[in-house]
């Protein structure tokens, strides 16, 4: 064991365990169908799983095309056609669940290419480089803390380390137990920090996730220092496709569940669900209908919250 894995374990590190699932049968005893409502990444990572075990899985999706946040289409513009994006999306070597699903269209994954740094940019402060750090914890906040021009020695004198310490020993019960009630703005208050680390080194755990300090849950902010920071070997190191998402993903996503025998139809809005002796059946917005045994409901926030509002029967 090497001594940045001792000082892990003592201060409360812990290795993941990876499950890694398959307990259940390689495929589906008899015909069996779902459907999948939302193509995005989670939609499309069921369909794949269902497809291979046998399911005979449709997936609905609203959008023209698919990926939701992840989705990529074609645009026309005075110059030409080109395809437009939601905005700049890596994947981190410790979201082992997508890579696993993003194997089955390239096993070496090829076609993520690493991103050389991560530079934390500010209107008040000079840019702070979060890449490049160790890989492994605790030597990564080791190394973070020492090189950060945000934290001097004094500032991390003057901390509140009892504040801190929950930072540096997540669990996932006991931390949303005691720090799911509170804010992370107050969580970072009352570790005593000058602003500009504050700003520089917390916040873009909220702020990465389109968050406000004072608006999410401390518990939150612990797991994600945990999940990106502390929790995991592969620290901050992502990796993005080297083509558009459509081109990269969604494409060969595609006709791989096709292979399985599934389908996947796009602008297909659906709008309501309701039980059937069978299973469920599920109305589009144009008033087209679909049944399955299974439903998988894999839709935004806000539009499950209308879906469900909508389906008195759900
Ligand atoms: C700008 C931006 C940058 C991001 N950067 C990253 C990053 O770098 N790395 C990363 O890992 N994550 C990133 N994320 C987060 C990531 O995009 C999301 O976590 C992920 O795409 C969510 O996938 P999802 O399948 O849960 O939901 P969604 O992508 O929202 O998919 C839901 C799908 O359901 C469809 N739908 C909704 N209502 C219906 C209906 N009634 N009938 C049928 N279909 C319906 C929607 O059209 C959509 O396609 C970023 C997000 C944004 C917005």
């Amino acid at each position: 064991m090497s001594l940045s894995q001792v000082v892990g374990r003592l201060i409360g590190v812990r290795e993941h365990v990876v499950d890694p699932g398959g307990g259940g049968a390689p495929r589906v005893p008899r015909p069996v169908s779902a459907l999948v409502v939302g193509g995005g990444i989670a939609g499309m990572s069921a369909a794949v799983v269902l497809a291979e075990r046998g399911v005979e899985v449709t997936v609905l999706e609203a959008a023209p095309h698919l990926g939701g946040r992840l989705g990529a289409w074609p645009e026309e513009l005075p110059d030409g056609a080109q395809r437009n994006e939601h905005g700049f999306h890596a994947f981190f070597r410790q979201y082992w669940n997508w890579r696993s699903i993003l194997r089955r269209i390239d096993p070496t994954l090829g076609f993520l290419k690493p991103i050389p740094g991560y530079p934390i940019l500010s209107a008040q402060w000079p840019t702070e480089e979060f890449g490049k750090l160790p890989p492994a914890p605790p030597a990564n906040l080791l190394a973070l803390l020492l090189r950060s021009p945000s934290l001097r020695l004094a500032d991390l004198r003057s901390m509140d380390r009892d504040a801190a310490l929950p930072l540096l020993t997540y669990d996932p019960v006991r931390t949303y137990a005691e720090f799911d009630e509170r804010t992370a703005d107050e969580l970072l208050t009352s570790l005593r920090l000058p602003d500009r680390a504050r700003a520089m080194l917390f916040e873009v755990f909220s702020h990465s996730f389109f968050n406000h300090e004072a608006e999410m849950s401390a518990a939150e902010m612990i797991a994600q220092f945990h999940f990106y920071l502390l929790g995991n070997p592969e620290g901050l190191a992502f990796d993005c496709p080297d083509e558009d998402y459509a081109t990269a993903i969604w494409e060969p996503l595609t006709r791989y569940v096709e292979k399985h025998g599934g389908r996947v139809r796009t602008g297909v809005p659906a709008a309501r669900l309701d039980r059937t002796p069978e299973g469920w059946r599920v109305t589009g917005a144009d008033g087209d209908v679909w049944d399955a045994a299974h439903v998988v409901l894999a839709v935004d926030p806000p539009a499950l919250a209308a879906l469900v509002d909508a389906s008195p029967g759900l």
